[in-house]
This record gives structure tokens, C-alpha cells and sequence, in this order.
């Protein structure tokens, strides 16, 4: 479905990205793991058109879209959930909920998918008429995920989702993957957070000083020496 190869991107002449090269097939979940300063915000931006890779390509679903624009990407069937959530603090919950099916595909049956969205977050369905910024900050990412279905997306992406949430909530938000999934959207996740995003992950990459230094199955990856070591203080 998506397919990186030999990306390299940056800003203003700094490199951050250095030959990077991902898949993600249909269905599956997929995440980019690394510490700080890694590149895995400049990825999921070089995905979405917002930063324009100086080499390599970017297919999707067979078609070039390194070099559209991020409203193209958009249209495409590619959305991300931004990290900090990112939501209109001052509008309804439902206001926001309808912000994201502002793509020309989503916005013909937004009503059926709001039921359908809402029937996967009943505490946001009970929100409705709430200002988003009034919620507490699980729910605020229960709100950012369920704007990001609203716009119908083959693939949605997470930056960070477990920021800032407490152990409790984190596997809150990664219990809704399963059903995301079963919605037919398939996921890529960015994260710290290793140990929970490899546990649901079919795959998995691991991000280092803007290269991929690893890659293998959930599993695979949290048996790693490396991972171990590097990233888990073990
Ligand atoms: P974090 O987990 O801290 O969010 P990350 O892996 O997502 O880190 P990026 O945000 O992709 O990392 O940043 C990678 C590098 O790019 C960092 O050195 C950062 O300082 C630099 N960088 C990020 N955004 C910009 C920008 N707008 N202009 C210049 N440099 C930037």
C-alpha cells in the first residue's frame, strides 16, 4: 500500500532523513519506533507533503506522492492524527468531528460515518456538544482519533499518540486499534513508547539518526539485543 524508498528530507538544507526506506502492505499495523530527535516526525510530514524529500520516492497504493500537495494526500486516503492532538479548543466536539470529513470523498456520507465513528468512542459520543478543549486529555485523543476517521482514511497515521496519557489511557487508545482495523483502515504509528506500540505492531522499524538501523516483527524486535539495550534499559 505504501512504500518509501531510499527517502532523503530535511529542512532548509539539513538532512534529516538519509536514505530511509519502509513498507506498509494493506491491513496491517506498522510503527517507526526511535528516540528524540530520530526523524519520525519528518517521516510522517514527508508523507503528508508538508516537507518534500530531496531524493527517493513515495508510492501509495502504485502512485507517486512524494511531490503532491498535502490536501492531494489527503484526497488520496492518507491522514494524520498530529501529535499534541491538535484539535479546535474553542468548537464543539461534534464541529471538530465534522472538520474531518472536509475531504471531497468524506463529506457526502458524514452523517452515517459520524454514527459509525461514534459507535467506536461512546465517551466521545456523550461529549458531543462539549468544547473539545474542555475534555480531559484521553478524551482529547479519543476526539483526534476519531476526526482522523471521519475523513475515511485507507491509511491513518499516529504521531505519538501515548504522549502525555497515563499508563491506563495509553492502553486505552491502543485497544482501539483492533477495531480501526476492522474498519478496513490499515495504521502506521510513530512512537517512544516502544514496548506497548511493538506488542500491537505486525511490524516494525526502528529509526536511528535519520536511518533505519532495524526492522522486524513486533516480536522480533523486542527480543533484540539492541532494542533491549538501546531502548528498553536492559
Ligand atoms: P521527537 O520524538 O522528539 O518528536 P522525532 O524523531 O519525531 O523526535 P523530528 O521531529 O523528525 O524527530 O526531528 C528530527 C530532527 O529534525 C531534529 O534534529 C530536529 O531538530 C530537526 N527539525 C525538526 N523540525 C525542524 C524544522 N522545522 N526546522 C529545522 N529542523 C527541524
Amino acid at each position: 500500500m505504501l512504500k518509501l524508498t531510499n527517502v532523503h528530507s530535511g529542512y532548509d538544507g539539513t538532512e534529516v532523513l538519509r536514505g530511509v526506506s519502509i513498507e506498509v502492505k494493506k491491513g496491517e499495523v506498522v510503527t517507526i519506533v526511535g528516540a528524540n530527535g530520530a526523524g519520525k516526525t519528518t517521516t510522517l510530514r514527508s508523507l503528508c507533503g508538508i516537507v518534500k524529500p530531496s531524493q527517493g520516492s513515495i508510492e501509495f497504493e502504485g502512485q507517486r506522492i512524494d511531490g503532491k500537495r498535502p490536501d492531494e494526500i489527503v484526497d488520496a486516503g492518507i491522514t494524520l492524527i498530529p501529535e499534541g492532538r491538535q484539535l479546535f479548543p474553542f468548537i464543539s466536539v461534534r464541529d471538530n468531528l465534522l472538520m474531518g470529513a472536509y475531504k471531497k470523498g468524506a463529506r457526502a456520507g458524514y452523517k452515517q460515518r459520524l454514527e459509525q465513528v461514534l459507535d467506536l468512542f461512546p465517551r466521545v459520543r456523550e461529549r458531543l456538544d462539549q468544547n473539545a478543549g474542555s475534555l480531559s486529555g484521553g478524551e482529547q485523543q479519543m476526539v483526534a482519533i476519531a476526526r482522523g476517521l471521519m475523513a475515511d482514511p485507507k491509511l491513518l497515521m499516529f504521531d505519538e499518540p501515548s504522549l502525555g496519557l497515563s499508563p491506563l489511557l495509553v492502553s486505552q487508545v491502543f485497544g482501539i486499534i483492533d477495531k480501526i482495523l476492522d474498519l478496513g483502515t490499515t495504521v502506521l504509528i510513530v512512537e517512544q513508547n516502544i514496548v506497548h506500540t511493538l506488542r500491537i505492531a505486525h511490524r516494525g522499524y526502528v529509526l536511528e539518526n535519520g536511518e533505519i538501523a532495524l526492522s522486524g516483527t513486533g516480536q522480533e524486535l523486542l527480543d533484540n539485543p539492541h532494542v533491549k539495550r538501546a531502548y528498553l534499559g536492559l
